[in-house]
């Protein structure tokens, strides 16, 4: 049974977070983890151009000092995306950064973008998975001593759940990773729904849609799967296939994460962060309503433990599956039963309260 350390942000409110994060550090022992002159990667989410749900620079800056009067060397990365956006390519997701506080002057450490300009700086590791034997995971974590791993719990327009495993699968894979986690992802357009306002064919990276008969068409010879029509429509119009393309994306997420990990023992520490929490994900380019009140942040060695935890802890709040109302055909309880299965980590854990 794995220990997830929790804090919780009821009865108070978001100025809170810097001194919580810096509790359950300790609580949990993170400082452990750094290696003296080694490398230490913060995976984290910038967030793109007009959301607002991502984790603030602000909540993490006393604890990135903490961290580097051990002596390590702190970097705070993230990866380039599929879709078009600001994060598309490392020019624009440095700047991205940046804008939304990332700064070395604002928090006396660097950002590097993982993948590398053109994203081809990424290892093959050999796993032991069910779809892949082995995974494309960027240099920029694999040659860190510690990975730090801080998510903004969210809901997803194609797996259900963004938290851990997913910030691990998406976030330390190079774009063609992402790509072979996104391949069974198959768009369809309800032609009822269309409006024909034209903003998919905009956003999609592949020019695999357009207008015919008055409406959105997708060639699925050049479709790649990456969802960004999907989550891009206003007019609920596209979905995925009836065909479960959720559960084949979860369980890749979670091979793509062990792949991050696997060599890493105890050196993998994890925040979830339990704010303002979201029927989307931090890359949609909108500010989107919370669906609850916030309810804390959570620390654990464990993955799959703590995505458990956060979740759990989402439905004692709400006194309903949220996710899984929200999201009917993404149900989440793949990735984390497959995480569990292929030894990512274990849906059983110990909830420690601070
Ligand atoms: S974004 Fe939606 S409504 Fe607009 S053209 Fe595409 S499918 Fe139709
Ligand atoms: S049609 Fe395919 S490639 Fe284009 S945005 Fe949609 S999922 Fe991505």
């Amino acid at each position: 049974m794995s220990k997830v350390w929790f804090s919780s942000l009821k009865g108070t409110d978001q100025s809170k977070i810097a001194e919580k994060v810096l509790m359950l550090h300790s609580a949990a022992q993170f400082q452990d983890t750094l290696v003296k002159n080694g490398y230490t990667a913060v995976k984290i989410h910038f967030g793109e151009k007009n959301n607002t749900g991502y984790i603030k620079p602000d909540w993490i800056k006393p604890w990135l000092k903490k961290i580097n009067e051990s002596g390590c060397k702190t970097f705070l990365t993230d990866t380039n995306t599929l879709y078009y956006g600001k994060r598309f390519n490392s020019v624009d997701h440095l700047l991205q950064a940046h804008k939304h506080g990332f700064s070395i002057d604002n928090l006396g450490v660097p950002v590097i973008i993982a993948d590398g300009l053109l994203s081809k700086n990424f290892t093959e590791v050999p796993i032991p998975g069910k779809h892949f034997k082995s995974v494309k995971i960027v240099n920029d974590v694999l040659h860190s001593n510690t990975l730090m791993v801080l998510s903004h719990m969210t809901g997803h327009v194609l797996s259900g759940l963004g938290a851990a495993i997913k910030n691990l699968a998406m976030g330390c894979a190079p774009r063609s990773g992402k790509q072979m986690q996104h391949a069974d992802i198959k768009p369809q357009v309800i032609i009822e729904n269309c409006q024909a306002c034209g903003l998919c064919l905009k956003y999609c990276l592949k020019e695999a849609i357009s207008f015919y008969d008055g409406v959105a068409w997708i060639d699925e010879e050049k479709c790649y799967g990456c969802g960004e029509c999907i989550a891009t429509c206003r007019f609920k119009a596209i979905r995925h296939s009836m065909d479960d393309a959720s559960a084949p994306l979860q369980e890749k997420m979670a091979e793509y994460a062990l792949g991050a990990v696997q060599d890493k023992k105890g050196k993998v520490c994890y925040f979830n962060f339990l704010t303002h929490i979201t029927q989307e994900c931090d890359c949609m380019s909108k500010a989107q309503d919370k669906i609850t009140e916030d309810i804390g942040i959570l620390a654990s060695y464990d993955p799959v433990a703590i995505d458990q935890a956060s979740i759990d802890l989402l439905k004692a709040q709400t006194g309903e599956d949220t996710l899984l109302k929200l999201w009917p055909d993404n149900d989440y309880n793949v990735q984390l039963n497959h995480g569990e299965k292929i030894g990512l980590g274990s849906r059983k854990y110990e909830l420690i309260e601070i």
